[in-house]
């Protein structure tokens, strides 16, 4: 069930990043500022350690909450609908969708897709996984099913997998990819990093342009027949994997 498996008092910068919080700088931030509190005590100590199950930790006086376990939900992000938890006026966000569902308290979006891009999203309250995930060279796969407005052009297809485009001044790590109708306009494309409409400025700098995008999977999660719209909870064997291709290790 990805139970608990801390030892039973950790320092408290790392309570607060594991409880989801925030990541490790965010959460110091939080203890240096006085704002933290252990067993009703301010404590700016970033290294204190704690009993996650028997000391009381609050943030502005708010108590956190160590779950008893991690949990981790696939999301089937429909187009239209954009990647944040705050209502924007009438745009369709994640709000209106996390709002029907009993998810749990602390349960939040890994990442974010582009608005006009559908597919898997995951949500979790565990801070590790979120930040590994998060991470710009997770080294967790990506895979993307791609439409275009034209047949790739013949050249493409190297400079596309073997890290040679630059993108913001950077080289994209290598990538991979395969056709989905015999070297036309559909194709599948995995990528182990994740830069802002990336899959989009690939494609665009290898001359053509991306009409349909979908993410089919992150890992060896895989979005399969979930509507849009639907969430569903990952099998303890799905979320014991992720961890491991996120780096995490066995837990
Ligand atoms: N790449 C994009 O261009 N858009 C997304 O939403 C995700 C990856």
């Amino acid at each position: 069930m990805n139970r608990r498996s801390e030892p039973e008092r950790i320092r408290l910068n790392r309570f607060l990043a594991r409880a989801g919080l925030g990541s490790r700088r965010a959460v110091e931030a939080l203890i240096r500022d006085g704002r933290v509190a252990v067993n009703g005590e301010t404590s700016s100590e970033l290294g204190r350690r704690v009993d996650p199950e028997a000391d009381t930790v609050t943030v502005d006086g708010r108590e956190v909450a160590w779950p008893e376990r991690w949990r981790t939900f696939a999301f089937h992000k429909p187009v239209g609908v954009i990647s944040s938890l705050r209502p924007q006026g009438r745009t369709p966000c994640l709000d209106l969708y996390a709002g029907r569902q009993d998810l749990p308290p602390g349960v939040v979006p890994v990442g974010r897709l582009d608005a006009d891009t559908s597919g898997l999203l995951l949500w979790t309250d565990d801070g590790d996984l979120h930040q590994a995930l998060c991470r710009p060279r997770s080294g967790v796969w990506k895979t993307y099913e791609v439409g275009l407005t034209a047949p790739l052009p013949v050249d493409a297809k190297p400079r596309l997998c073997d890290g040679d485009l630059v993108l913001d001044g950077r080289s994209c790590r290598p990538a991979r990819l395969s056709s989905l109708d015999g070297g036309g306009r559909r194709w599948r494309l995995a990528l182990q990093e994740g830069r802002n409409r990336q899959v989009r400025r690939m494609f665009r700098a290898v001359g053509v342009d991306v009409v349909k995008l979908h993410r089919s999977a992150v890992g060896s999660v895989t979005l399969g027949d979930l509507p849009a719209g639907a969430f569903r909870e990952l099998e303890p064997d799905e979320s014991r994997a992720l961890a491991r291709e996120a780096g995490l290790g066995e837990r």
